[in-house]
């Protein structure tokens, strides 16, 4: 059974890969014309108070997929970290049905979801909107965990994060969620190396916009139900020395940064 799961996590890499890290072109072409960018167009928006005094995160779940209180506090200790927001990060809740034929994802699905639900564009008020789906059913490649699909759009599969669950409950179920949300939000940022170059050779050259560290949560196999099979000791739920610098630089305008909605 693990063995099968590494054969699927081959294939997994070249569509995950497309709907967070390396986005094709074509794709990121489309995305920019919409003005829904790409992960990491709103990390300025982010990391920056001079216009987005607050971030809030829509928390959009249908009945039994709702999230675990600890990732939401995870989520908001580890972003406070990072983002300069004086007026705070808030959690908006909406319970929903999405159509009953979507029981496999693709990553236009989650846009074209998320975006019926969004009220204006996400950077339009001093308020930031992020928004987190999470529907019953999986993504098209059943082992992918979560997704982040333009600047302020992340899915995450709950299904297939209780397939991630280790023998004996290590990891658990809790706990894989606790870090895939916390990366797919560091895709928003723009990690790793999505929409800026960094001075740091953090990034694996085989996973494109993720850490080669395993000891970061933007590890490339911190989304995939085999994450196990590639990580020792503790599942990683913290951005690293490189993460954190990276985002620094950004801030401070010491790196170029590209492909931006909104820019300080
Ligand atoms: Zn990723």
């Amino acid at each position: 059974m693990k063995r099968k799961a590494s054969v699927v996590f081959i294939l997994l890499l070249l569509f995950s890969s497309f709907s967070s890290g390396c986005l094709s072109e074509k794709i990121k072409e489309v995305l920019l014309e919409e003005n829904h960018g790409i992960p990491g167009s709103l990390s300025m928006a982010c990391l920056r108070s001079d216009k987005h005094t607050n971030l809030e995160f829509e928390i959009v779940y249908e009945a039994g997929y709702r999230p675990e209180t600890s990732s939401i506090n995870l989520l908001k200790e580890r972003i406070s970290d990072v983002c300069d927001k004086p007026s705070g990060i808030q959690f908006d809740y909406i319970e929903t049905t999405f159509p009953s034929n979507l029981e496999s994802w693709s990553a236009d699905d989650v846009r074209e979801q998320g975006w019926a639900l969004k009220d204006g564009h996400p950077h339009n008020t001093n308020t930031l909107q992020w928004q987190i789906l999470f529907p019953s059913g999986t993504y098209e490649d059943e082992s992918v965990l979560g997704v982040a699909v333009d600047a302020s759009t992340i899915a995450i599969f709950k299904d297939s994060v209780e397939e991630a669950e280790g023998f004996f409950g290590r990891p658990s179920a809790e706990e894989v969620e606790n870090s895939v949300i916390v990366h797919e939000v560091g895709h928003l940022l723009g990690l790793v190396n999505l929409v800026y170059e960094s001075p740091r050779p953090h990034e694996d050259p085989d996973h494109p916009g993720h850490s080669n560290n395993d000891n970061s949560v933007m590890f490339w196999a911190i989304e995939s139900t085999s994450l196990m099979n590639f990580i020792t000791g503790n599942l990683p739920n913290e951005f690293d020395d490189d993460d954190i610098a990276d985002l620094n630089d950004l801030k401070n305008e010491n790196i170029a940064i590209t492909d931006q909605l909104w820019m300080p």
